[in-house]
């Protein structure tokens, strides 16, 4: 199977007036399609800007990005971005914010918006399709960018600690939630997270980064018994605390 996703010795600077702040050093790693995988690292270390580097915001200063096995910028490559704040507009309804994105590209068709209107049904979003986003709970707001981020079809799904505005509890529910859905949905995705036990009930594999500028210091592949197939439940796993003592282990010998 081939990549959808490549970092060929990656390597970044901000410059500004008062210097230069190097922020990624020779990133390598490659994303399966289908692959879930989470990013962790220590704050500050160039997590975020690796995800502006995949969408294309910056350019890096030397090695390559590929999507589809082409250089970032001529692949065509869809990709779906999910942040802190959900971003609804107050002033239109649940299905107005969801069908936002298609209607600025011009590709609403009635085909888009009846794959929307499932969505909505399947995630339990349809009796709130003519309500503000207030009227909702958190959980449901994070769930509804989620479908809007969905309906422009994104090859490639970008998560930037998508979580981390929410209360413990929601965040739970809403990380098994949309791990859920992202999974049914067969998407790809990258999630940003500070929060490791997140990372390991959502992901394939995870990327370890040292303290900026950052690099590769290890990826780890998680596997987990098919009794343990939500995230809820793979913090039940066995294997959950080991995991955990293990990326805890490579962060606090961040070089
Ligand atoms: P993380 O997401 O891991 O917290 P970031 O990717 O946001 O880290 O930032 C990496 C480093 O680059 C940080 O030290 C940050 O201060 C610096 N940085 C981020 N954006 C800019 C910018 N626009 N100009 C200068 N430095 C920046």
């Amino acid at each position: 199977m081939d990549p959808i996703l490549e970092f060929i010795d990656v390597c970044f600077s901000y410059h500004s007036i008062s210097g230069e702040t190097p922020a990624l050093a020779g990133i390598s790693l490659s994303v399966l399609p289908g692959e879930f995988i989470a990013v962790v690292g220590p704050s500050g270390c160039g997590k975020t800007t690796l995800l502006s580097l995949i969408s294309g915001l910056l350019t890096p200063e030397s090695g390559e990005i590929r999507l589809f096995g082409k250089a970032q910028g001529t692949s065509g490559a869809n990709i779906g971005y999910m942040l802190q704040k959900d971003h609804l507009f107050e002033w239109r309804t649940i299905y107005d914010n969801v069908l936002l994105g298609p209607q600025i590209r011009h590709s609403l068709t009635s085909k888009t918006k009846e794959q929307i209107g499932s969505m909505l049904n399947t995630y339990g979003l349809s009796a709130f399709k003519d309500s503000p986003p207030s009227a909702l709970s958190g959980g449901m707001r994070q769930r509804a960018a989620l479908i809007r981020t969905l309906a422009l079809e994104p090859d490639l799904l970008l998560l930037d600690e998508p979580f981390s505005a929410l209360d413990y509890q929601t965040r739970l529910e809403v990380g098994d939630d949309i791990g859920g859905i992202l999974r049914r949905e067969g998407k790809t995705a990258l999630l940003v997270t500070h929060d490791l036990a997140e990372a390991i009930t959502l992901a394939d594999r995870v990327v370890i980064l040292t303290h900026r500028p950052a690099r590769v210091k290890k990826i780890l592949s998680l596997h987990f018994e098919k009794t343990f197939d939500t995230p809820l439940k793979r913090r039940s796993a066995p294997c959950f605390s080991e995991y955990f003592d293990e990326i805890w282990k490579e962060l606090k010998s961040n070089g």
